[in-house]
């Protein structure tokens, strides 16, 4: 005997009526089997609904009318070869909804629905979807015997408890196995209780009965048919990469639905268990896969856990106060008080001082937790011995599960560290003593994103981050280009780089599924919207991004300024943009702090030296205990090349000419002549050595007058230009007469951070220093009299994006503690 059970989404259509009649008729030839149903679609829903219309003396009947039509349709749509049985049928479908009709009326004269007309009601989809399937199968010229489900499965007095007397159940139900007919079909969910008042066996119950029938009638397996492969590592419509778990062990299965998979009802397992039935979960849209067996046997995968599920409308109870101390048997009261009105506890926490009791509810038990709990501690609440109770609503349970947990170290802190990563705030934990499941709450709007970052960390091989990209001139477009060109080889590595903002100065195009980077110039001339911090915060709150980076490839300070609210939203930020870190000290500081606050990484190597790694190398020196002497080196490309060109005797007008030719200066060379940015470089090393400086403590040797600098045009300042050159010709031939070139350099040592025209010896490693290049050298305790040097190309749109791609890098969490 095979028991199989059909949900209410394979039964919601005629044509998924039609390919269950298929399944079932398949496998009735080669076993005896026995068939629970669910309602079609979402009648009980329906059913709740017209109720709460009756309760409230509203249209219910229109309503009922209408799902009336809706079932009389199917059966006549299904157009079923047996007419005499069809019309049967049809009869007692009109009387099942007479019934309904004549129960509604009162509910709605009461303005009450009394429980057990309630239970009735609401188990009415699965009375009517036996009917139309019974007709279906007689058609197919199959046996069918219907098994009186209200008759036969007895539960306790309470209508919604659902407990099962499970021995009077079995004996009753067992009176089927004699029965000669090919295929028993029973309703699900329907009960009764011991004086035959109708009771169900809970929301999504059908499972349950499923498994009930399964002990009864000694099958061999439990198949529970629903719209789903079987179960997966997540619930697949939270989680669009969660995979199919082929086997489960009882445990896992009932910790998983205990803890909100919905695919299995919580009390299915247990029955099925003690007989030592498997449980098979399949789709009924997809025959080809073998789904998932649940019985003693675990997966044989050797990961740290089977999968995760989350609980939704959770609230959390917290009972504290002095009187709670060392009071023997404060908890029981507690929880003998929940019990006594039905309200289950889905998970419990103490304070090891034994002052608080915390422990989580279904919300909609709120009101009668707090009513009851005040009752029960009257007294205690009066004399103040305990605190008034506190309720905390809005909360979910994420809960990761696997039998693998008690042979691995380590399970629980990246369980808790994949929600740091996400910014998920945990309100409280868990860990089940039986070492299968631990348990996070969290606010309810995170749940989401706890899930993704959870399974991203133990499941998925592949590790994401999401960029907003703001500002994308030369240098965001060759990150862009980069990352295009990276994909696929970081795919192999299993990192994948998805681009979800871009962001100019006239709008952001926003998705968090990812935009097409090819077509981006397009769609940014016609799909922007508005843009503010305010959006990128809201943006942030509303997805459901796990590492989410803002790449700041702009020189706004605005856009500096609004770093603060970056962290504060939890993105982790990457800058090119110089400005943060040169504005206050106070601001940098706070920056700083922030990041740390948020944990969130703030990542600005290429704000010295773009490409070259200038920044992580002095921190690492540092670190390692060296101290800085002095640092001095020559810091921008276009400065690089002005010079060089000065010493076969180029003019400096002329110099800056070809640099401007060639795109190595600003738009506007003043920009670069100035010194202003090459100071900003030099304060940022500064503030990485410790040394507390402003802008303003830089000295700047600046090549131009305030005539230059009051230039009104790019033009008429290129006009001026040539009245430097005499004064600077004579600096270069002074220099060449000792033997040395002239260089741009910037400097910072303990006595001062400048930024000046310096006579450089041709032993200085920044003497060959040209055409572009950048050099740094580090003198410091360690590196003393031969500095440490770094060389290369510091210019131009390509160095800098790749160092941005390697500060994006950075943030990937690491996988390595799970190898
Ligand atoms: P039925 O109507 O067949 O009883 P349910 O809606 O009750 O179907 O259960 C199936 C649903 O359970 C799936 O569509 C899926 O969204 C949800 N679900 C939640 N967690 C899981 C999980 N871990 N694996 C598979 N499905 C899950
Ligand atoms: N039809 C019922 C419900 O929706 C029972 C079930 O589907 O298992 O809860
Ligand atoms: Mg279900």
């Amino acid at each position: 005997m095979i028991v199989h059970k059909f949900g209410g989404t394979s039964l919601a259509t005629v044509d998924r009526l039609k390919s269950v009649a298929e399944i079932i008729s398949n496998n009735a030839k080669s076993n005896r089997i026995a068939v629970v149903l669910s309602a079609m679609g979402n009648t009980t829903d329906t059913l709740i609904d017209i109720i709460n219309t009756a309760i409230l003396s509203q249209d219910w009947q229109s309503k009922l009318d209408k799902l009336e039509n809706h079932h009389k349709k199917t059966l006549i749509d299904l157009n079923c070869a047996c007419r005499i049985d069809a019309q049967k049928q049809l009869n007692t479908i009109n009387y099942l909804f007479q019934e309904a009709h004549a129960k509604l009326k009162g509910v709605s004269l009461l303005q009450q629905c009394p429980d057990n007309i309630y239970s009735w009601l609401i188990t009415l989809g699965e009375q009517l979807v036996v009917s139309i399937m019974y007709t279906q199968l007689i058609s197919k010229g199959i046996s069918v015997e219907i098994i009186n489900a209200r008759e036969s499965i007895v539960t306790s007095d309470d209508a919604f408890a659902g407990d099962v007397n499970i021995k009077q159940t079995k004996s009753n139900l067992k009176s089927y196995n004699n029965n000669k007919a090919s295929i028993l079909l029973m309703a699900g969910f329907t009960s009764s209780d011991k004086k035959g008042r109708a009771t169900t066996l809970g929301r999504n119950g059908s499972d349950y009965s499923a498994a009930l029938l399964a002990i009864s009638l000694n099958a061999e397996v439990c198949q529970i048919w629903t719209d789903v492969d079987g179960v997966f590592n997540a619930n697949p419509k939270d989680i669009k990469s969660a995979y199919l778990v082929p086997q489960l062990s009882y445990y896992e299965a009932m910790e998983l639905s205990y803890f909100g998979a919905s695919v299995l009802h919580p009390k299915t397992i247990t029955p099925l268990m003690q007989a030592n039935i498997p449980c098979v979960i399949r789709n009924t849209f997809n025959l080809d896969s073998n789904g998932t067996t649940i019985s003693h046997q675990s997966t044989h995968d050797d990961n740290f856990a089977t999968a995760i599920s989350s609980l939704q409308n959770i609230s959390m109870v917290t009972v504290s106060g002095p009187g709670m101390k060392g009071m023997v048997g404060m908890a029981a009261r507690v929880f003998e008080t929940m019990a006594s009105n039905n309200i289950s506890i889905v998970l419990i926490t103490q304070s090891s001082s034994e002052f608080s009791i915390s422990f989580c509810i279904d919300t909609q038990h709120k009101q009668m937790a707090k009513n009851s709990l005040k009752q029960a501690f009257s007294l205690e609440l009066e004399n103040q011995l305990i605190e008034p109770i506190k309720f905390k609503d809005n909360l979910a349970i994420i809960t990761l599960i696997s039998d693998n947990m008690k042979k691995r170290r380590g399970t629980a802190a990246q369980f808790f560290q994949s929600l740091a990563i996400a910014n998920v705030n945990i309100v409280a934990i868990a860990q089940g003593s039986n070492e299968r499941s631990i348990s996070a709450v969290i606010e309810a709007d995170r749940v989401k994103r706890g899930l993704s970052s959870c399974h991203q960390l133990f499941f998925n091989s592949i590790q994401q981050v999401e960029i907003i990209l703001v500002g994308c001139g030369l240098v965001g477009d060759a990150f862009l280009n980069q990352i295009q060109k990276q994909q696929a080889y970081l795919a192999k590595q299993n990192i994948k780089i998805k681009v979800c903002g871009i962001v100019n100065s006239k709008g952001a195009l926003l998705q968090e599924d990812g935009i097409d980077i090819k077509s981006y110039k397009h769609l940014l001339k016609t799909e922007l919207q508005e843009i503010n911090k305010q959006i990128l915060k809201q943006f942030r709150k509303q997805s459901n991004m796990i590492n989410p980076i803002i790449v700041d490839c702009t020189s706004s300070q605005s856009v500096a300024e609004a770093y603060v609210d970056f962290f504060q939203a939890c993105y982790h930020i990457v800058a090119a943009n110089k400005k943060a870190n040169t504005l206050s000290m106070d601001y940098f500081r706070k920056l700083k702090r922030l990041a740390i606050q948020c944990n969130r990484q703030f990542n600005y190597e290429t704000n010295v030296g773009a490409g070259l790694p200038v920044i992580d190398t002095f921190r690492n020196l540092l670190r390692a205990g060296d101290k800085l002497l002095k640092f001095e080196g020559i810091l921008s490309g276009s400065m690089s090349y002005i010079f060089g060109k000065l010493d076969d005797g180029t003019p400096l007008s002329e110099a800056v000419i070809k640099a401007k030719n060639k795109g190595f200066t600003e738009p506007d060379p003043r920009d670069d002549l100035s010194g202003m940015d090459i100071a900003r470089k030099v304060l940022i090393i500064a503030r990485e050595a410790g040394f507390a400086l402003e802008l303003s403590d830089v000295k700047i040797d600046s090549l131009l007058t305030d005539e230059l600098i009051n230039c009104e045009s790019v033009e008429a300042f290129m006009n001026q230009l040539p009245n430097l050159d005499e004064s600077i010709h004579e600096l270069n031939q002074q220099a060449q007469s000792e033997s040395c070139v002239l260089r741009y350099i910037g400097s910072v040592s303990e006595h001062e951070c400048s930024v000046k025209i310096v006579k450089v010896p041709a032993k200085s490693a920044l003497y060959s220093v040209k055409d572009g290049e950048n050099a740094i050298s580090f003198y410091s305790q360690y590196y003393n009299p031969i500095p440490m040097v770094l060389r290369g190309y510091g210019a131009g749109a390509d160095v800098t994006a790749a160092g941005i791609f390697s500060d994006v890098m950075k943030i990937l969490p690491s996988k390595s503690s799970f190898v």
